[in-house]
């Protein structure tokens, strides 16, 4: 018998269609996933995924770091 090579990702990959009809508790916005995290389009919170399950829990986000994103804008310097 054929064995088929099944590579075994070290992320959850969620359903695209499942992504679609989750947004953030939180501004309703579109949300992708990064990771083993589910990234708010609009606010950046982080949303964890456990057992393949994205938590869309306010209280189980996490907040946007400062100077994470911003950085790579701050080229300016006066
Ligand atoms: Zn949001």
């Amino acid at each position: 018998m054929l064995q088929a090579h099944v590579v075994v990702k070290a992320m959850t990959e969620l359903d695209k269609r499942l992504l679609e009809i989750l947004a953030c508790p939180v501004c309703h916005a579109e949300v992708r996933q990064e990771g083993d995290r589910i990234v708010c389009s609009g606010c950046g919170r982080r949303y964890p995924i456990r057992d393949g399950l994205p938590i869309m829990l306010i209280d189980e986000a996490e907040l946007p770091q400062p100077g994470d994103e911003e950085a790579k804008t701050q080229s300016q310097q006066t």
